[in-house]
């Protein structure tokens, strides 16, 4: 393609765009019945750091009749330069237009990232609205956890993917080359895919609205479309398929290492974590596989860092005896470990101990909120006692900073909680002073973002605190976090008042991200491209109230805008959690052997499976 050899010499990191990288996969058109473009709405280095998108490009270039290629966001320099030079989004591997595929496959793991899918399909030239594609555009279809609210994304995406995809996207492609083959038109297609398990078709719903403006229903249109959908879950995770050649980024990214997920579903059960929810039951590879994996990967990358990946790795039942296991197979050849997340005890600090040979810098813990009461309430089942224990053994084995994590605006805070926090902080420091640490190296980093109520939660019904209100809560902070030895850094509230918006929006929101992308929206994820200004501005033109969706209290009663989502966990137990949650009371993690009764294993005929053993 002669016109992106011109501009790749004119644009930032040109690498996020040449290809070419280690363990790509090149097939050739004409040997394939079907052709993917996954797409990520992010840019390179963000994308290529999702380990998705190596599950996916290893199972769909496994089989012989299809191919996968990948696309990324182009960053604004790039995409002025297409624009002007009319060069079309192409994907890495055979640099063909995106529209020239018979899928494109977006993966939605962030509110934040609609308008670049939006903006992705314009540059492919695939009208945005579904209603307006016609039969020689690709099928646009979108997984990840956002699809779990479709909604606002409705008009755009053919069919969402809900639930984990590796065992449907191959019944979803065998569907689509079927449906090929028979020259089905495309109404008809949806039609039909509708009816897999896990596939939403939004095109076949209709929403109805109450006066006061909440959604009522969303009810199929046609005959034998379900009513609801339930997600998908891979039940032998231990067996399912992973990439033993992933990709090998040629520049730098976000999670330049061996990605090896040992672990899936967290069911410790705090309250305002959608992923907590989302991907139950908890499910534990074994440890031979991770040892069997990890050979593979070493060999296949060259890596010399393998991370053990999970949304909580030190709950991984066998983590000691894996860690100890991989570092005797690879210390030698300067391979070492790391885990990306630790769970606020001792037992923490003895891995990062163990996997730490040259003792980095800082270790990361997340009490979440300032005092007891609150974490009783949110059901973060964290002591301070815990965290001061946890943070004096860290400095005593040699670390000299600590970064905790906070949320403000939760259900039931007061000021009180917020004292809580600087109280916290100042405890932690001051047990880095009595271990000793020299005052020039001691650090201890409070970061705090805003809570978002999210879908599938039980804080799904809760209001978001005003702008305003978020705001007094992070100059609170600031003004008493100010010591030697303290970092205070917070989360722009205005992106959390976006978030919060589309988390819990419904399809009326369309037009606002129509609007927002005309305004320029775009990149919202990354500060430096956030506009809030901008975003209320599509608000204004669309006749709607972002406050309305974000702020306000949910009817505990009426529908809810995702209610024909099925995510296994019950709604009787949501609200049953909401419920322990003002009143205090705690939750047991199921993985204990107590099973609280989220719902989820009787209706998907699971349960969880741990890999024993210590
Ligand atoms: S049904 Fe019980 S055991 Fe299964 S995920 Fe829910 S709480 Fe855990």
């Amino acid at each position: 393609m002669d016109v992106l050899d011109q501009i790749l010499p004119l644009v930032k990191k040109p690498a996020r765009y040449a290809g070419g990288e280690w363990n790509a996969v090149h097939k050739e058109w004409s040997d394939v019945d079907l052709r993917v473009a996954f797409a990520f709405p992010d840019v390179y280095e963000v994308g290529m750091s999702y380990l998705g998108l190596q599950i996916f490009y290893e199972i769909v270039n496994r089989r012989v009749d299809t191919l996968m290629e990948r696309v990324f966001a182009p960053w604004p320099d790039m995409e002025e330069k297409m624009r002007e030079y009319n060069l079309p989004l192409f994907s890495l591997e055979s640099r063909r237009p995106v529209g020239d595929f018979d899928v494109v496959a977006f993966t939605l793991q962030y509110e934040m990232s609609f308008t670049n899918v939006l903006n992705m399909l314009d540059l492919s030239g695939i009208p945005l609205k579904s209603t307006e594609r016609d039969e020689k555009c690709p099928l646009v279809i979108a997984g990840g956890p956002c699809a779990f609210n479709p909604e606002p994304m409705a008009a755009f995406i053919d069919l969402f993917a809900i639930g984990e995809g590796e065992e449907l996207i191959s019944e979803l492609l065998d569907s689509v080359r079927k449906g090929k083959q028979r020259a089905l038109p495309r109404r008809d297609f949806l039609l039909e895919a509708s009816r897999l398990p896990g596939v939403y078709a939004p095109g076949l719903y209709r929403v109805e609205y109450r006066t006061d403006g909440a959604v009522s229903k969303v009810k199929p249109v046609q005959e034998g479309v379900p009513a609801r959908v339930t997600k998908r879950i891979v039940r032998d995770f231990d067996q399912a398929p992973f990439p033993r050649r992933p990709l090998v980024p040629s520049t730098e990214v976000v999670h330049d290492r061996i990605m090896l997920e040992v672990l899936r579903g967290c069911t410790r059960g705090c309250r305002f974590c959608q992923a907590g929810m989302l991907n139950r039951p908890v499910r534990e590879k074994k440890p031979s596989t991770v040892l069997e994996q990890a050979a593979a990967l070493v060999e296949s990358t060259g890596y010399d860092e393998i991370s053990l990946t999970s949304l909580s790795t030190s709950d991984y039942t066998p983590v000691s005896k894996v860690i100890k296991s991989l570092l005797d197979q690879h210390a030698q050849r300067g391979v070492g470990v790391s885990l990306p997340s630790l769970r606020v005890d001792n037992f923490s600090v003895e891995l990062a101990k163990e996997v730490q040979r040259v003792r980095r810098s800082s270790l990361t813990f997340a009490p979440e909120a300032g005092t007891q009461r609150l974490r009783d309430v949110i059901n973060k089942g964290v002591t301070e006692e815990d965290l001061l224990e946890t943070t004096a053994a860290a400095f005593r084995e040699g670390w000299r900073a600590i970064k905790l994590y906070f949320m403000i605006g939760l259900p039931t805070e007061t000021d009180e909680d917020l004292d809580g926090i600087v109280r916290l902080a100042k405890e932690v420091l001051d047990l880095g002073r009595k271990a000793r640490v020299p005052r020039n190296k001691l650090r201890v980093t409070v970061s705090v973002s805003s809570f978002v109520p999210k879908a599938h939660t039980p804080f799904q019904w809760e209001p978001q605190d005003t702008l305003a209100e978020l705001k007094r809560k992070q100059d609170y902070l600031a003004v008493r976090l100010k010591e030697r030895g303290l970092v205070f850094n917070y989360h722009d509230a205005g992106l959390s008042f976006m978030e919060a918006v589309f988390a819990r929006g419904d399809r009326r929101l369309e037009t606002v991200l129509i609007h927002a992308l005309e305004l320029g929206c775009k990149f919202d994820g990354w500060s430096e491209y956030f506009n809030l200004e901008r975003w209320l501005e599509a608000f204004r033109l669309s006749g709607l109230e972002p406050a309305w969706y974000a702020g306000r209290r949910y009817d505990y009663e009426g529908p809810l805008p995702w209610d024909h989502i099925n995510s296994g966990v019950s709604r009787r137990y949501l609200a049953e959690e909401h419920r322990r949650a003002l009143s205090g009371v705690t939750t047991v993690d199921c993985r204990t052997g107590d099973c609280p009764g989220c719902g989820l294993c009787p209706d998907l005929e699971a349960k969880p499976s741990l890999a024993g053993g210590v």
